[in-house]
Order: C-alpha cells, then structure tokens, then sequence
C-alpha cells in the first residue's frame, strides 16, 4: 500500500475543500488559534510513518484526553468501574445535563463529559498525586517527558466551567462522586489542557493498535482484552451524538476533541491522527473527519 501517495491526495483534496466549521470559542483562550492548521500523522505498525502539514505542532487534546484517563482507570480497576459509567452510546452532546437527571447521576459512557468527570474522581481516589501520576502516563506511553499542559488553556477553561461544574454537583447529589467538586473538576480540566502534536497522539494511540502493548519497547500499557473494550467504546462513543456518522464515513474507533484533534486506529494495522481546529456543529473537526473518511476509502480498508 503507498500510504504517502494517499495522504498527498488527501492533502490535495483538502487545499480545495472549505470548511463551514467553527473554532471553539466556549473556552476563550481555544479561539486564539489559527484555524487554517491542518496537521495529519499516520503510524503503521509495519511500515513506519507518513504525515504532512503541521502533523509536528502541539494543539491542545481536550477531550482525546479521556481515553488516556479510561485506560488509566482500567488498569487500576476491574470492572466495579461500570458500575459508576455505563457503556452506551449517549445520542446527546458531550456536555449535556438532561439524561444524567433520569438515569441517576450514572453517565452514558466516559467519554461524554459526565463520564469522564466521574473517571477523574476514580483516579483522585486511587492515584497518590492525580495531576502527575496522569502526565507520568502519557509521557510512559509517547516515551517523552516534554509533553505538559498548556496553563493558559487550563485557566481558561476554569474561568468558564459551569456546565461541568453543574454535571458534578448533579452526579455528587446522586451520590456518585466521592472527592470535592473544586477537586475533580480542577483535575479534568487539567488532563484536557494537556497539549501533543498529531505524531505524538500517534504514538501514544499505539497501544490501541497494538493490543494494550507499546511498539517502541513492547510493554504492555493494558491488557488485550481491556483494549478492545476501550475501542469499542471509542467506536460507539468517541464522537458523542455523531458516533454513528463517524462509523458510517470513517470506520474506524477513534476519539475528538474540541480542540479539534481524532486520533483513530485500524487495530493490528495503524494509529492516525489529525487536526484541524474548525468544528461541525457537534464538536468534532469537520476536515479532520473528512480526511479520516477519505484514508479508510483511498485505502480501501475500515474495520468493516
Ligand atoms: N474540556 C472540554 C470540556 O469539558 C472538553 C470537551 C471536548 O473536547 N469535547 O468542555
């Protein structure tokens, strides 16, 4: 398969598409960049790297973050862990209040923010020092400790936090979080403003291709059958009320995030990422899905 001559199509393909997408703007500080940066970074287990624009530039991964905070808690518990978040798609956006009032404080899945608020109060629970235990991890699996959150971005999102504050005093009231609301809510937006480039999401979604092992020095991260529990839920939920359009054009499982990062994988085969920060109207990077749609059609390979 010549990957670099279909990632120089779709590079083709995109100077001459317009985005309609917006730069998220809910977090002020989001809405400073510039919206014309389109990164693309495919990893193949077997053939190495292919990429082009500004696959190299860090972004900030916001919600690509509760993947990494997923496998985390999966390693640390079984599976008492789905008894505090299900596993079903949730058909609503990521920051929506209404299901979490008649389902009682349990979240869809942890990757709506209800779910991943309740995985960040897991790990407040388990882990000795959250914040670093948590960058320790992702530098463990992109084996490079330059990797940092973004403090302006970080700020920026606390000033502004009152939907999330509002799903954790629901969830407390429900009795499903443990750890103070100033606690938890402080650590997830800590974890989202965590910043990598589309080359290091690569790397580090590797251990999803890869069944649970680093290809760098084949360390097992999570078990095989742990990973392919996160991939389903990535493949069912990663895209929030979109999720089913993500499988239907794409086929792949992956995870966006309002910064407008997807990191994706083809399981045994490859981890791609892309970036670009213009959103449709659901919160997912409309070229970014664009280009993932054309990869899996250009290569003629999706998990289906
Ligand atoms: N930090 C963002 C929020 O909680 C993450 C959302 C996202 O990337 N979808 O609103």
């Amino acid at each position: 398969m010549d990957y670099q001559q279909i990632l120089n199509q779709i590079e083709a393909e995109l100077s001459a598409k317009k985005s309609t997408g917006k730069v998220a703007s809910y977090i002020p500080e989001l809405a400073k960049i510039d919206p014309e940066k389109f990164g693309m970074h495919l990893h193949c287990i077997n053939s190495g790297h292919y990429y082009f624009g500004s696959n190299n530039e860090r972004f900030s991964i916001q919600s690509i973050s509760k993947v990494f905070a997923l496998t985390q808690a999966m390693s640390l518990l079984g599976d008492d862990l789905f008894k505090r978040v299900d596993v079903e798609p949730s058909g609503n956006p990521f920051n929506s209040l209404v299901q979490l009032e008649y389902e009682r404080g349990v979240p869809r899945n942890p990757f709506i923010n209800a779910g991943a608020l309740v995985i960040s109060d897991i790990l407040i629970s388990q882990l000795k020092n959250p914040k670093k235990d948590f960058l320790d991890f992702i530098h463990q699996i992109t084996d490079d400790k330059s990797i940092e959150i973004n403090t302006h971005v970080f700020k920026s999102e606390k000033e502004y936090s009152y939907r999330n504050a509002a799903l954790l005093n629901l969830m407390k009231a429900f009795g499903n979080i443990e750890n103070d609301i100033e606690t938890v809510l402080d650590f997830y937006i800590y974890q989202c403003a965590i910043e990598m480039s589309c080359k290091e999401l690569s790397k580090a979604f590797m251990i999803y291709a890869n069944q649970g092992k680093k290809l760098s020095d084949n360390t097992q991260i999570l078990s095989a059958q742990k990973t392919k529990r996160i991939n389903a839920i990535m493949q069912t939920c990663g895209f929030y009320d979109e999720a089913g359009e993500f499988s239907f054009r794409v086929g792949l499982p992956g995870k966006s995030g309002v910064g407008g990062g997807i990191a994706s994988i083809h399981p045994g085969q490859y981890s791609v990422t892309v970036w670009n920060p213009k959103l449709n109207p659901k919160g997912n990077s409309e070229l970014g899905m664009f280009a993932l749609e054309r990869l899996t059609t250009l290569t003629g390979y999706s998990i289906f």
